[in-house]
C-alpha cells in the first residue's frame, strides 16, 4: 500500500506525516490491519528495537478530587466504588514502588488526585522521591500531581524527579466537553513548565471518549508539537458512576489503528500503552507490542490490570524483551537533547538507543494523572465487577459465545483492591 510505504519512510526519517495520512491510517479496513501493524512495527524497531520498558504506578492519594474530568472515577461527584485514601507516607510509597522494581519496572510513576499540589504536597512528594531513590538504585521517578504552580517543577526536579506527566487527553476543540474546571491551555502550560525545569515530559491521550478521528489526529499532532519524550495512550474504561459509563465504542482493531497512527506521528518517542489495554485489546495485546515500546506492569491507579507475571509472559511469548536498567529508553538524539547535550529534532536516523546518557534520558513518564479508566491516572472504579455480558451456554461444558465488536465488557473491569492504600500485596 502506497500509504504505508510512505509512512514507514517518513517514520524512519522522523518526518511528520500529513494530517490526511494520519486520518487514512485510522480509516484502514480490517483486511489491511496486519499490514498497518507491520508497517508501524518497522518504525518502532528502528528506534526502540524489540525492547519494552516497564513502568509501575503508585497511587499516592486516591479519590475525592474537586475537578470534574468526565472519564475519571476520582472526579467530583463520582459514584464509582474506588479506594479512597489520603497521602501515603514516604515509606509506604517506597514499599509499593519496590514491588514494581522487583517485577522489572525501571520507572515508578507517583500519582496523586487533585487539581494540583500545594507547596506542602510538593514537600511530601519530595520526601517520597528521596525514599524511593535511596531504596531502589537507578530507578527513574515520574511525578503526576496535576497542574503545577510557579517553581514547583523546579522543586520536583531538584528532589530527583526525572519526569513529569500531564496528559492533553483530547483535542483542544472538544476539551470543554470533557472537563469544565480547567482548560486545555492549563494543561499545555504545565507540560511546558515541566520541560522548562529539565524534567522529561510525558503527555498523552485517552481514546474512546466519543471523539472523532479528527479529534484524535488533532491531539496527537498537538502532542508532537509539544514534543514530550513519552506519549501514553489510554483507552477509556467506562466506569459505572462516571458520566462516560456508556461509552463502550472501542474494538481491538480500532485500538491497534490508533496506536499505529501515534507511532507514525511520533516515531522516535516512547509510546506507552496505558490504561484500558486489557479491557479493549484483550487477546490482541501482544500485537500492540509491535507498535508501542512501553507498558505499565501490573495494576493501574484505581483498577486492576492483569497479573504482573502475565505481562512478562506476554512480552517473552511475543518475542520482545524487558528493557533493563542499564539501557537508555530513548534514541540517542533524544536522550542527548534531554540532557542538554545535543540536537533532538530532525536529523539522520541513529541507532535505536541501546546506550546513551544515563541521567534522566529514560523518557516516558507515567501514563497519566488523568488517564482513562484503567490507566494510570485518576481512573474509574467500577465498583464490583459485573457478570459477563455473554452467558455461558449449554448444559454440559460451559461454552462462551464470541463477543460482538465494541460490546461492553464490564466483566473485564475490576476496581483495585490491593497494593497501595490497602494491607494486601501489590500486583507486580
Ligand atoms: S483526572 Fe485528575 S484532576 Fe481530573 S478529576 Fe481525576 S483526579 Fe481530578
Amino acid at each position: 500500500m502506497d500509504l504505508l510505504n510512505t509512512l514507514v519512510d517518513k517514520g524512519l526519517r522522523r518526518e511528520l506525516p500529513t494530517r490526511e495520512e494520519a486520518l487514512a491510517v485510522l480509516a484502514t479496513s480490517d483486511d489491511d490491519l496486519l499490514d498497518v501493524v507491520a508497517a508501524a512495527g518497522k518504525v518502532r524497531r528502528q528506534w526502540f528495537g524489540r525492547r519494552v520498558k516497564l513502568n509501575y504506578l503508585v497511587n499516592l492519594k486516591s479519590g475525592l478530587c474537586p475537578e470534574d474530568c468526565s472519564y475519571c472515577s476520582q472526579r467530583l461527584g463520582s459514584k464509582a466504588g474506588i479506594l479512597k485514601y489520603t497521602w501515603l507516607k514516604p515509606d509506604e510509597a517506597s514499599k509499593a514502588a519496590a514491588a514494581g522494581v522487583a517485577g522489572g519496572a525501571k520507572r515508578v510513576c507517583l500519582v496523586a488526585s487533585g487539581r494540583g499540589p500545594t507547596d506542602r504536597d510538593v514537600d511530601r512528594v519530595t520526601k517520597t522521591i528521596e525514599a524511593i531513590k535511596e531504596q531502589n538504585e537507578g530507578v527513574e521517578v515520574c511525578a503526576c500531581l496535576g497542574l503545577l504552580s510557579d517553581g514547583q517543577a523546579d522543586r520536583l526536579r531538584s528532589a530527583g524527579a526525572d519526569a513529569y506527566n500531564h496528559n492533553l487527553n483530547t483535542s483542544e476543540e472538544t476539551y470543554g466537553a470533557i472537563t469544565t474546571t480547567h482548560t486545555y491551555a492549563d494543561r499545555v502550560e504545565t507540560v511546558q513548565q515541566a520541560q522548562a525545569a529539565g524534567l522529561s515530559a510525558c503527555s498523552g491521550l485517552i481514546a474512546g471518549m466519543g471523539e472523532s478521528d479528527k479529534d484524535l489526529v488533532d491531539v496527537v499532532f498537538a502532542l508532537r508539537d509539544l514534543d514530550p519524550d513519552s506519549v501514553p495512550v489510554n483507552f477509556l474504561i467506562p466506569f459505572e458512576g462516571t458520566p462516560l459509563a456508556k461509552e463502550w465504542n472501542l474494538t481491538p482493531q480500532r485500538c491497534l489503528r490508533i496506536l499505529a497512527m501515534v507511532r507514525f506521528v511520533c516515531p522516535d518517542v516512547e509510546v506507552r500503552l496505558a490504561g484500558g489495554r486489557e479491557v479493549h485489546l484483550r487477546s490482541m495485546q501482544p500485537l500492540a507490542l509491535h507498535l508501542v515500546n512501553s507498558i505499565f506492569l501490573g495494576d493501574y491507579l484505581t483498577s486492576e490490570g492483569q497479573a504482573g507475571q502475565a505481562d512478562l509472559d506476554m512480552i517473552a511469548d511475543a518475542g520482545f524483551e524487558v528493557e533493563g536498567q542499564g539501557t537508555t529508553t530513548l534514541p540517542r538524539h533524544r536522550a542527548d537533547a534531554l540532557s542538554g547535550g545535543g540536537c533532538g529534532s530532525q536529523g539522520a536516523a541513529e541507532a535505536s538507543g541501546a546506550t546513551g546518557c544515563g541521567s534522566h534520558g529514560g523518557g516516558g513518564g507515567c501514563g497519566s494523572h488523568e488517564a482513562s479508566g484503567g490507566g494510570c491516572g485518576p481512573c474509574g472504579g467500577h465498583g464490583e465487577p459485573e457478570p459477563a455480558t455473554v452467558a455461558d451456554a449449554g448444559a454440559g461444558v460451559p461454552a462462551r459465545e464470541s463477543v460482538p465488536a465494541g460490546a461492553a465488557r464490564t466483566d473485564l473491569v475490576a476496581v483495585r483492591r490491593r497494593g497501595a492504600g490497602t494491607d494486601l500485596a501489590p500486583n507486580a
